[in-house]
């Protein structure tokens, strides 16, 4: 008997890394090398330009319910679809764009989408990429927020910046600001003023993996809200987090362990 999945077409979710080639999975590699589709934010889709074997589907970056409904919908006819993502798909990405509109799915489409074979595939996160470029920053609990208000009211972002520092965690701050949202880090200084000591260290990794990467770390008493813009992820260290040579790391106790 065939496989109902088989004839009904994939949608793999993929995430493509900060950018450098090699920092793509080999899974990855494979899935686009399979696939007869790509959807995504226009950029991502621009990179697999080269690939004859794929018919790109690029679409703005505010689009993406429909983008995934129309790459469901393609699968559903046979085809193998992809869904890009840069980092991973899992983290402010269209792994659960994909997962709210099957969720929300009328029973017509239900129908015609319960049979394709969905598979998330992960990819190198930003936060991950820059924190290894920096040295350790990460290397105690941290937590990762994103800064954009599309999806979330600025209380809610505040508040949660208020208590992951109260709570000693270290932050990676995806989505900083953007020109219609030039606030979005000022707003996040504020918080940290309030919160952190003035010697608090600050990261700020510009297009990690990419020719033209910047990192930068400063302590808070220092950070002007222009340091950060789109294509930066900024890591705020803990209240341990130090500098050794040029590198930043977070030790992985606080020195009651016995570990140091
Ligand atoms: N899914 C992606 C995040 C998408 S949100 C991931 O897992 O990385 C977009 C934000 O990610 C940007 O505003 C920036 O904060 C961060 N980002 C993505 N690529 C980056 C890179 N190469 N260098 C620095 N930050 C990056």
């Amino acid at each position: 008997m065939q496989n109902l999945a088989t004839q009904c077409g994939s949608l793999r979710v993929v995430g493509l890394g900060p950018g450098a080639d090699a920092l793509l999975t080999d899974s990855v590699r494979s899935a686009i090398a399979g696939a007869t589709d790509a959807f995504g934010y226009f950029p991502y889709v621009e990179r697999l330009s080269g690939l004859g074997h794929l018919t790109l589907h690029g679409s703005d970056n505010r689009e993406e319910l429909g983008r995934a409904r129309s790459a469901l919908n393609l699968a559903a006819q046979g085809r193998k679809v992809l869904m890009l993502s840069s980092g991973d798909p899992g983290v402010f990405a269209m792994a659960s764009a994909v997962f709210e509109v099957l969720d929300d799915a009328g029973p017509e489409e239900l129908e015609r989408w319960v049979a394709v074979d969905i598979d998330v595939q992960p990819g190198i996160t930003a936060m991950l990429a820059a924190a290894a470029r920096l040295g350790a920053p990460l290397g105690h609990d941290f937590c990762a927020i994103n800064l954009s208000d599309n999806l979330k009211p600025a209380a809610v972002i505040e508040r949660r910046i208020q208590l992951a520092a109260q709570a000693d965690f270290a932050m990676a701050f995806y989505n900083p600001c953007s020109k219609s949202r030039p606030e979005g880090f000022e707003r996040a200084l504020r918080v940290l003023r309030q919160e952190c000591e003035p010697q608090r260290l600050i990261c700020f990794a510009r297009n990690v993996s990419h020719a033209d990467e910047t990192l930068r770390v400063v302590q808070l008493q220092d950070v002007q809200a222009e340091m950060a813009d789109m294509r930066t992820v900024v890591i705020v260290g803990n209240s341990q987090t130090r500098q050794v040579g040029r590198y930043v790391y977070t030790p992985r106790s606080y020195g009651v362990a016995g570990s140091r």
